[in-house]
C-alpha cells in the first residue's frame, strides 16, 4: 500500500501509476476541509494560473516531456487531451474539464481511496509501504513544518506571481489581431520526429483552426514608452510576511523585468517577432498576447503578464494596452508562496529521499517548476513507489529522456545555487555528434529521447512499466 500527500498534479498522476501497477493507494488531499490561499475548488488536479501546458511540437522540451509521459501512460496527459482548447503549437486546456475528468478517474479507480484531511506530519513508512509527498508549492503550514524537521535547513520558500484574466467581450477586436507567433500551428516541422509501431504519431500533430489562437496587442514606439514608464512608476502590493522575496526567473513579474531596463519587456513577453499587424502588414514595435482560457472562450489571459501590483494599479496600467482600454478583469494578477526541498541536497534520481529511501517526493515540493514538470515527477515517483511496494527494483529513465534528465538535475544541480528548474533541452545529455541546425539538433535530441525511453520501458517493462 503507498500513501500520497497531495492531490494535485503530481500526486494524481502518481496515484494513477501505482494503481494501473496493481498496487493499492490512498491519496490524502486536505481541500475542501482546508483550503490554499489559491485553489478555488475541492477539485483534484486543479490548475491554479494558466491554462497552458506549454508547447506541445517535438522540438521543445517540454513537447518532449510530454510526448515521453504519454508513452508512459500518463492520466494528465490524457485528460489534458479530452480538455484541450486552441492554442497553437501549445497545449492549452479547459481548467474545469480537467480537473473535472482528473478528479473522476481517480474517484473510480478500485485501487484507489481518496482521504479528504489535512496531513500535518509525514506518516510512518517502510519498503513495502512507501509515502510520497505531493503537496505543491502551497503546502500546509503544519506539515511544511515536518518537512523541515525532515530535510533539514534545505528547506526552502520562494516566491512567484501569475497572470491577469480579462473578459474576451471587453477586449477592442478593432484594434486587436489574431495570429500565432510565426503563424505555427500544430503541424509543423517538430512532428519530424519519429512515432514507434507501439507509438505512432503523436497525438498532437492536429492543426489549429489556421487563424492563429492569440489575439495580439500591437504596440507603437510611443505607446510603448507610456506603457512603460506607467509600469516602472505603479505601486506594488505590500508583502508583509514574506521572509526571503526571491522569484523564479522564468516567471517574474512584468514590473520587476521592467525595472531591469527599458527593452527587457519587448525581448521577454512583449516581443514583437513573428508577428504581423494586418493593419500596418509590418511587425509592431511591441506586443502582448491574450490566449484563451477556458472552452467557452469567454476568458482570455495576458501571456507572460505575471505582477504584484496593487490591483487598482493593474487595471490602470493594463488598460493602456491597445484593445484593453476597456477591459473587465475576471482575475488580476498576484503574488503567491511557493515551497520546495533542495533536491540535489536531499533526493535520488528516482525521487526518494536519500536518507530514508521509502519517503519521496513528488511535484513543485520536489524541486521541479511548472505543471507538466510537476506532473512527471509524479509519474516516476508513482513508478518507483509501486515498484518499491512489490519488492521490484526502483530505477530512473536515462538522461537522454526528457523525464529522466529532468529527475537527475533535481538530483544533482548545484545545490549551492539551486533553483527548481523547467525542463530544457539544454539539462539533457548534449548529443556525441550534433547536427549544425538548431531544429536539426533538436529534433535529433528528441529522436534519441523516444528511443532511449522505449529502451528503458523494455528493459523495465516488469519492474516499471
Ligand atoms: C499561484 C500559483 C500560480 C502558478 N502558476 C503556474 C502556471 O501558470 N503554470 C505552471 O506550469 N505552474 C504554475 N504554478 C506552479 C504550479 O503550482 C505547479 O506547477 C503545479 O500545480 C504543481 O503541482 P503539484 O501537484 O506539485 O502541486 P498542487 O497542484 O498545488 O497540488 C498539491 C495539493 O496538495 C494539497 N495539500 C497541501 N498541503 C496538504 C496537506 N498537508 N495535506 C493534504 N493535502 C495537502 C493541496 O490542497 C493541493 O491540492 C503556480 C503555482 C501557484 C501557487
Amino acid at each position: 500500500m503507498i500513501r500520497i500527500i497531495g492531490g494535485g498534479l503530481a500526486g494524481c498522476e502518481a496515484a494513477w501509476q501505482a494503481a494501473s501497477r496493481g498496487v493499492r493507494v490512498t491519496l490524502y488531499e486536505m481541500r475542501p476541509v482546508r483550503s490554499t490561499a489559491v485553489h478555488k475548488t475541492d477539485r483534484l488536479a486543479e490548475l491554479v494560473c494558466s491554462n497552458s501546458f506549454r508547447g506541445d511540437k517535438l522540438d521543445n522540451a517540454v513537447g518532449l516531456l510530454k510526448e515521453e509521459m504519454r508513452r508512459l501512460g500518463s492520466l494528465v496527459m490524457r485528460a489534458a487531451e479530452e480538455s484541450r482548447v486552441p492554442a497553437g503549437a501549445a497545449l492549452a486546456v479547459d481548467r474545469d474539464r480537467f480537473a473535472g475528468s482528473v478528479t473522476r478517474t481517480i474517484a473510480e479507480h478500485p485501487l484507489i481511496t481518496v482521504a479528504r484531511e489535512e496531513v500535518t506530519a509525514i506518516p510512518d513508512s517502510s519498503a513495502r509501504q512507501p509515502v510520497i509527498v505531493a503537496t505543491g508549492p502551497l503546502t500546509s503550514a503544519a506539515l511544511s513544518a515536518d518537512i523541515a524537521r525532515i530535510v533539514g535547513s534545505d528547506h526552502l520558500y520562494f516566491y512567484d506571481a501569475i497572470s491577469p484574466i480579462v473578459l474576451a467581450e471587453t477586449i477592442d477586436r478593432a484594434r486587436v489581431f489574431r495570429q500565432s507567433r510565426w503563424n505555427r500551428d500544430v503541424r509543423g516541422a517538430g512532428c519530424a520526429v519519429r512515432g514507434s509501431a507501439d507509438s505512432p504519431a503523436p497525438p498532437s500533430c492536429g492543426g489549429d483552426d489556421g487563424q492563429g489562437d492569440y489575439l495580439n496587442c500591437p504596440m507603437t514606439l510611443d505607446e510603448y514608452q507610456r506603457f512603460y514608464d506607467a509600469l516602472v512608476h505603479a505601486e506594488s502590493a505590500t508583502v508583509h510576511d514574506f521572509d526571503k522575496e526571491k522569484f523564479f526567473e522564468g516567471c517574474l513579474p512584468i514590473e520587476v523585468m521592467a525595472h531591469r531596463g527599458v527593452d527587457t519587456l519587448r525581448f521577454g513577453p512583449m516581443k514583437p517577432v513573428g508577428l504581423t499587424d494586418p493593419r500596418t502588414g509590418r511587425q509592431p514595435y511591441a506586443a502582448v498576447q491574450l490566449r484563451q482560457d477556458n472552452l467557452a472562450a469567454d476568458h482570455f489571459s495576458l501571456v507572460g503578464f505575471q505582477t504584484q501590483l496593487k490591483w487598482a494599479e493593474q487595471a490602470r496600467v493594463l488598460r493602456m494596452i491597445p484593445g484593453l482600454e476597456q477591459a473587465e478583469f475576471v482575475r488580476y494578477g498576484m503574488v503567491h508562496r511557493n515551497t520546495y526541498v533542495n533536491g540535489p541536497m536531499v533526493l535520488a534520481e528516482t525521487w526518494q529521499v536519500r536518507s530514508r529511501p521509502s519517503l519521496l517526493f513528488a511535484g513543485q515540493m520536489s524541486g521541479v517548476e511548472g505543471y507538466v514538470e510537476s506532473a512527471a515527477s509524479g509519474l516516476l515517483a508513482g513508478l518507483n513507489a509501486a515498484a518499491l511496494a512489490t519488492g521490484r527494483p526502483v530505477s530512473a529513465p536515462p538522461r537522454a529522456t526528457a523525464i529522466g534528465a529532468l529527475a537527475y538535475y533535481a538530483s544533482h544541480a548545484d545545490p549551492a545555487h539551486y533553483d527548481p528548474s523547467n525542463i530544457t533541452f539544454g539539462i539533457m545529455e548534449p548529443l556525441l555528434r550534433p547536427p549544425r541546425g538548431k531544429l536539426d539538433r533538436k529534433v535529433a535530441m528528441a529522436n534519441r529521447a523516444l528511443d532511449a525511453l522505449g529502451d528503458w520501458m523494455q528493459a523495465h517493462a516488469e519492474s516499471a512499466v
